[in-house]
């Protein structure tokens, strides 16, 4: 059984997406073991999005991440960070495939950021970084 780091980002929060989202969690069987509501700062920012740094959309991106609240979870079940991923669809929600919770939810930029309403670590080794970073 594996964990990994779930957010939903603050387009998610003021959509009032929270129970919708976390029902697909639930149902798919992944168990949250952790939640939160924070505002990240900054510097958490900078460490979360570390291979993001310096790229044209990055001032935008931590602009979005920082217009409000945040939760922030913890998932766990078999195979979860590839999952969670699966459940949320491509980076972009224009091409995200219907069904997905980016492709059904996600629609909007912030500037040069794409809002796509959820974050899920991406390997074993970035989902154990990120819980550090998150959850001290
Ligand atoms: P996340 O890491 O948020 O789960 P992801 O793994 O699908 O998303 P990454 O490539 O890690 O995508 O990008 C992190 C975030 O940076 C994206 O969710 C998006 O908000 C923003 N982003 C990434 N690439 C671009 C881009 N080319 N233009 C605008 N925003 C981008
Ligand atoms: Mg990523």
């Amino acid at each position: 059984t594996e964990r990994t780091l779930m957010l939903i980002k603050p387009d998610g929060v003021k959509r009032a997406k929270v129970g919708e989202i976390i029902r697909r969690i639930e149902n798919k069987g992944y168990q949250i073991v952790d939640i939160k509501m924070i505002r990240p700062t900054e510097s958490l920012l900078n460490l979360h999005y570390s291979e993001h740094v310096g790229k044209p959309y990055y001032p935008s991106l931590v602009n979005y991440m920082m217009s409000g609240p945040v939760v922030v979870m913890i998932g766990e079940g078999t195979n979860v960070i590839s999952g969670w991923r699966t459940l949320m669809g491509e980076t972009n929600p224009t091409k995200a495939a219907p069904g997905t919770i980016r492709g059904d939810l996600g629609r909007e930029w912030d500037g040069e950021a794409m809002m796509n309403i959820v974050h899920g670590s991406d390997s074993v080794t970035s989902a154990k970084r990120e819980i550090g970073l998150w959850f001290d």
